[in-house]
């Protein structure tokens, strides 16, 4: 590996170490936050010292409680909680719990350990701010309604001294009151040390805002939600944003030009100094890495200038000096994207927008105007202290303001001739594209840290994508935000940003149901584990059923947006939110750039990515030409640097490849297939091939046919078995004789029936064969051509092969375990004899039997007595 390379697996964006690193800072650090109100638990604990100034209602000994007894209230809780969702939002923005109360069984949680559905979070210390705020409150009140000197009603002294000193009591100190009621005191005293360690928090990061750590994703049960990916640093942060876009770009260099030429300093000081050789002058933006607001940022044209103190890492960019203008004014625009899930990505972007002017009119940099931020920057926090700023007054109006409607603007330019369709094309084109090149990432961190979950919809996040357009409409990202800003200081903020989160929520599909259904599932696999009953599933299995409900929700998400749309009497183009990815089309576009991201993703991580689920069939693979066609079609291909040269070929082993050694793994078997054993098929293909020409091949009955459009060869060790042969295969139990039933086409996997009713589906068990290599038969019985109907009480009880199978169902709209895997993860009393024995019979795994296992494209179990009759000699 070379120098430059080894330093940038060193400089791993990718590394757990990201994970607890602080992330970039909420873009509005130093919005105080508009939430005054004191978070629930706190004002219990004020309500709790303040009914202690009551006087205690005493009971008489003896007498009953009254009606409504604590299991009748837990009761009516519950009953209550099974109808509502509940979420727990750490947000200083007023408009979070104004839109969630527009749902109507939304109900904020009392406490962050209650068992919400939604969790949101800006940004941590933004939230860890409004709480230390909050707890001033909430002692500030303490102390007035009980003129108490609350320093020494609260001191450590005080919580300290008490359990050494038991005859001096602290709330002696108290003047006119005395808080008798020892829980309300250890209460306040616990308010108090959570504000003296909140308040250390948020000064030992004052300067960052740190991503939602790892660890609080993990702690989430299935059901639940939350506003943020882990690892979303990744492009987040923008010396990550870079280093992960320029990957990229090595590998398509027309594709990924959507961004400003990138350099990470201090690492690519030299490359970026050699900049400073050319002979005219060009101007270049250096920003902190992890700044916000505008914060940190100035321009450079001459190499003196550049940053010589890298205590933190800075990005410069070259600054595109030609932007668009509205009325002379510089602008960019900030759009709102909603990813709801990592993998498949699940991609939306939002109509609505906001575009931001600079308040001074721009003129092109020269030396003399490099440090005049309100002509070169747009950033709102940075304008509005301009005397000049006009807020909007008229979100319809596109030249109302610094700060105007996306829409309207688009009206504007529509109006002047310019050709927004193909803008906002290449927009669309260039979200896809930068989450595409995390994807492999945000999935990695995902199912680790959420094993169990195959839904995919445990964490969402509404991104703030920043794209500037210069003078040729060419739209340039600039920044990706991880906690847009969701202050309302105008009446066109308020109009964008309660839409966008209205909308998100809609397609969170977050109801109760779902919810129950969920946790029911996770005990009954709790249950099961602990019976060591659970079943494991392969790889494949796990993303058949990952990919069912993939289909399932993209289905039900475009439900919701038809719905959506008729509601509010939208025609198309109007839809609030566009479908971006995930379709079979947009994945067949995408497929190359996702399966270089999988490749860069594994040379730095060392490791092999877990199978990507995709909507449509992998066979469907698109050749690299489709690309390149569907590219010059949607004439989407960005004109410009013509001497790019085209995409390199792949040298690496390409993501199918490893897929498939990463399967012969998982069956036990080496990562290369066996030499002899290809060299066996190539010699069965020869005799084929000569047979075939000669004309034997002709008299041949149909079933001796090799398989149609195998994808691996090597299931061709199973085309000398035919449905109803006798035969026998190895399982714990030793060599035990089976029907063959059904055969599997694509895979050459076959279904089977023991002597004992039990019927396994799609296997590939080791048979025994002759010394010439060919199956030892047995004969046939008068019904074993005919596919049997399988012993009732196991099979149906294992779920696995029922006489009559149905095709697999989703059973709710989140997408519930289909019926075809379902016998897997349900487990009764009784079952346990069938699976036990089931679990007996694992086929023993040979190097002569490597098991592709089942594709996404196998048969459905439905098509089982088809697919026998078919095949029955
Ligand atoms: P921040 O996170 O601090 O807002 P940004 O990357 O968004 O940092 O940059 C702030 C502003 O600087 C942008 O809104 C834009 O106006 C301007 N800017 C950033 N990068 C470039 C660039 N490469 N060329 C021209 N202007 C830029």
């Amino acid at each position: 590996m070379k120098a430059a390379e080894a330093g940038d697996v060193h400089q791993n964006v990718f590394s757990e170490e990201q994970l607890f690193t602080p992330d970039v800072r909420g873009e509005d650090e130093d919005y105080p936050g508009d939430r005054r109100t004191v978070p629930p638990e706190w004002s219990s604990a004020i309500a709790l010292a303040k009914s202690t100034a009551k006087a205690r209602e005493v009971r008489p000994v003896g007498e009953e409680a009254p009606a409504a007894s604590a299991a009748g209230r837990r009761r009516k809780r519950a009953a209550d909680r099974a109808k509502k969702i509940l979420v727990w939002l750490e947000s200083k923005y007023e408009i979070l719990p104004e839109v969630c109360a527009e749902f109507e069984n939304w109900k904020e949680a009392s406490s962050a350990n209650a068992d919400f559905d939604l969790f949101w979070s800006d940004s941590v210390p933004s939230s860890v701010r409004a709480l230390v705020h909050c707890l001033d409150l909430s002692i500030a009140s303490v102390k007035s309604s009980y003129h108490l000197k609350s320093d020494l009603l609260l001191s450590p002294l005080t919580a300290r001294c008490k359990p050494h000193m038991p005859d001096v009591d602290p709330m002696k100190t108290i003047d006119t009151v005395e808080i008798s009621d020892g829980e309300a005191r250890g209460k306040l005293t616990r308010m108090w040390w959570t504000r003296q360690k909140l308040s250390n928090l948020q000064s030992q990061d004052a300067n960052h805002d740190e991503a939602v750590p790892a660890d609080r994703f993990m702690k989430l049960k299935t059901y639940q939600k939350m506003n943020h990916f882990v690892g979303m640093s990744s492009i987040t942060r923008k010396n990550n944003l870079g280093r992960n876009l320029l990957r990229m770009r090595k590998q398509f260099p027309k594709e990924y030009r959507f961004f400003p030429d990138t350099w990470i300093l201090p690492t690519d000081m030299s490359d970026f100094k050699q900049q400073f050789a050319a002979a005219k002058k060009q101007t270049f933006i250096i920003k902190p890495d992890n700044g916000c607001q505008g914060k940190g940022i100035f321009l450079i044209r001459d190499v003196e200038k550049v940053p010589v103190d890298f205590s933190s890492t800075f990005v410069a960019q070259r600054y595109i000096s030609k932007p668009l203008l509205l009325d002379g004014y510089k602008f960019d625009l900030r759009l709102y994207v909603l990813v709801s899930g990592c993998d498949p990505l699940r991609i939306f972007l939002h109509r609505r927008g906001l575009v931001r002017l600079a308040s001074e009119q721009y003129v092109e940099p020269t030396k003399n105007n490099l440090s005049e931020v309100m002509v070169h920057l747009t950033n709102y926090a940075i304008n509005k202290s301009n005397p000049n700023f006009e807020e909007n007054t008229n979100p319809d109006d596109a030249q109302d303001g610094h700060k105007r409607s996306w829409e309207a603007v688009q009206d504007h330019l529509r109006e002047e001739g310019h050709d927004v369709d193909t803008l906002l094309a290449e927009i669309e084109d260039l979200i896809v594209k930068t989450l595409i090149a995390v994807q492999p990432s945000l999935s990695h961190f995902y199912h680790s840290c959420q094993p169990d979950d195959v839904y995919n919809g445990m964490s969402f996040e509404i991104l703030g994508f920043d794209v500037m357009l210069d003078q040729k409409l060419q739209p340039w990202l600039l920044e990706v935000n991880h906690a847009p800003s969701f202050a309302t200081e105008s009446e066109l903020d308020r109009l964008v940003k309660e839409e966008v989160l209205r909308d998100s929520f809609n397609l969170l599909d977050l109801n109760p149901e779902a919810r129950r259904q969920k946790k029911r599932e996770a005990r009954e696999k709790m249950e099961q584990r602990a019976m060591g009953m659970a079943k494991k599933y392969c790889i494949e299995d796990r993303v058949t059923q990952e990919r069912e409900f993939a289909l399932f929700r993209t289905q039900w998400e475009d439900q919701q947006l038809r719905s959506a749309e008729r509601a509010r009497d939208m025609s198309s183009f109007d839809r609030r939110y566009k479908r971006l990815y995930p379709s079979p089309e947009k994945e067949k576009e995408y497929w190359q750039v996702h399966d270089a991201a999988i490749n860069i993703w594994e040379m730095l991580m060392g490791g092999t990515f877990r199978r990507a689920v995709r909507l449509c069939d992998p066979v469907e693979k698109p050749a690299i030409e489709d690309r390149a066609d569907s590219k010059a079609r949607a004439g989407s291909a960005k004109t410009g640097n013509e001497k790019d040269e085209p995409p390199k070929p792949e040298t690496k082993r390409t993501a199918e490849e490893i897929r498939e050694v990463v399967e012969r793994l998982a069956q036990g078997c080496s990562a290369r297939p066996r030499r002899n054993a290809s060299r066996r098929r190539s010699g069965k293909d020869e005799e084929k091939e000569e047979s075939a020409s000669t004309g034997a091949a002709a008299e041949e009955p149909p079933a001796e046919k090799p398989q149609p459009t195998e994808k691996r060869s090597h299931t061709n060790r199973y085309v000398d078995v035919q449905v109803g042969d006798v035969i026998k295969v190895q399982t714990n139990l030793g060599w035990e004789t089976v029907t063959v039933r059904a055969k599997r086409p694509g895979t050459g996997k076959i279904d089977i029936q023991f002597k004992d009713g039990e019927y396994m589906r799609a296997v590939m068990p080791r048979i025994l064969r002759n010394g010439e290599g060919q199956p030892v038969k047995e004969a046939a019985s008068a019904e074993a051509s005919q596919p049997l109907p399988a012993a009732p009480g196991r099979v149906g009880r294992l779920g696995v092969g029922s006489s009559a199978p149905t095709a697999p169902v989703p059973t709710s709209t989140t997408g519930a375990v289909p019926q075809k895997l379902a016998g897997y993860s349900r487990g009764s009393s009784d079952s346990s004899a069938v699976v036990t024995l089931s679990a007996l019979r694992i086929f023993t795994p040979k190097a002569e039997a490597v098991l592709p296992t089942q594709e996404a494209g196998d048969e459905p179990a439905s098509e089982l007595p088809t697919v026998a009759a078919q095949e029955s000699p």
